[in-house]
C-alpha cells in the first residue's frame, strides 16, 4: 500500500516535498504551502481541505500534527497524510495514541477517544506516529504543534503573554503552530500583540507566531474546517474556512460508540 512516494521522515531542513498529486503544479511555480493540522480523525473535513487547497493552487503541504484523536477515522486520516509524503510534526494526541501510558490525567472524553483510537491503529502506524518530530525548520520558517519553549510540555498559547515565551525561542521570522484549535496571529515588533486571523503580509523587522486553526475540530465558534496558505512569493498568509459533510462525520462518531458530545461539539465549533 505504501510502495510509492517519498520516505515518511525527511530530515530537518529538507525542502517541502510536493504532494503526490497529479494536479500539483510544477517546481517552477511560486510556492503556495497549505498548513493543515488538528485533523483529529475527521476524514470528511480533511478531504474538503485538501480539495480546496488544490483549487487554491497549493503545491506544497505541511501537516501540523494531531492527525488522530476525538473523531472516527484515525487510520484513514493517518494513511492519507502519510501518502502525501509531506513534512508532518507530532501533536499531543499523536504521542498519546502512539504510547501505552495511562491516560488517567486526561479529561475523560479525550481519554475515551484516545483509548478507542489506540485500538484502531496497528503497531506500524503507531510507530510512525511515535517517530514524528516535534519541531521542524522548513525553508526559512519553523513549525511546531504547541510552542517552541518546551514543545513536549504541550503548553497552550491563548494570549499574547503565552506568545511571549514562545518568541524567546523563535529564531526564524515566522513560526506556525496549532494545538488550541483557534486560528490566531501574534506579532512581535517591539512588543507582542495579537491581530485578527485574517490575511496577513509578513513584514520585514517583525516576527510572527501563527496558529493555523483546526481541520477536524475547530473551537472558535465556526464549525467549518480551518487551515492556512503561506504564499512565499508574496509573503502572504491566508486563512481558509471550508464547509464539509459534518453529518457524515457525526454519524460515524455515534456508530463507533465514541462519546456523543464529540459529535455535538463539531456543529458548535467548540
Ligand atoms: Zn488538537
Amino acid at each position: 500500500m505504501q510502495a510509492s512516494g517519498p520516505p515518511p521522515h525527511p530530515t530537518i531542513g529538507t525542502p517541502v516535498q510536493p504532494a503526490a498529486d497529479p494536479g500539483a503544479q510544477g517546481s517552477g511555480d511560486p510556492r503556495r504551502i497549505a498548513l493543515f493540522g488538528d485533523i483529529h480523525a475527521n476524514l470528511e473535513a480533511l478531504e474538503a481541505v485538501l480539495a480546496d487547497s488544490a483549487e487554491q493552487g497549493c503545491n506544497d503541504y505541511i501537516c501540523m500534527g494531531d492527525i488522530v484523536g476525538y473523531n472516527a477515522n484515525p487510520a484513514d486520516c493517518l494513511e492519507k497524510v502519510r501518502e502525501m509524503g509531506c513534512p508532518v510534526i507530532k501533536g499531543n494526541h499523536d504521542e498519546d495514541t502512539a504510547g501505552n501510558h495511562s491516560l488517567e490525567s486526561m479529561n475523560p472524553v479525550a481519554a475515551t477517544a484516545l483509548e478507542w483510537t489506540r485500538g484502531q491503529l496497528d503497531d506500524e502506524q503507531r510507530t510512525w506516529l511515535r517517530r514524528l518530530r516535534m519541531v521542524r525548520q522548513i525553508e526559512d520558517f519553523t513549525v511546531v504543534h504547541s510552542t517552541l519553549d518546551q514543545p513536549s510540555n504541550w503548553n497552550y498559547v491563548t494570549n499574547r503573554f503565552d506568545a511571549m515565551s514562545n518568541f524567546s525561542y523563535q529564531f526564524t521570522q515566522v513560526c506556525f503552530h496549532g494545538h488550541t484549535h483557534v486560528p490566531r496571529v501574534y506579532i512581535k515588533d517591539g512588543k507582542v500583540r495579537e491581530v485578527p486571523a485574517e490575511s496577513i503580509v509578513i513584514e520585514p523587522g517583525s516576527k510572527y507566531f501563527i496558529n493555523v486553526g483546526s481541520v477536524g475540530q475547530p473551537r472558535d465558534g465556526d464549525w467549518r474546517a480551518c487551515y492556512a496558505i503561506y504564499d512565499l512569493a508574496h509573503k502572504l498568509v491566508v486563512f481558509r474556512r471550508i464547509e464539509y459533510d459534518i453529518e457524515t462525520t457525526q454519524r460515524k462518531i455515534r456508530e463507533a460508540d465514541l462519546p456523543p458530545m464529540l459529535a455535538e461539539r463539531l456543529a458548535d465549533g467548540r
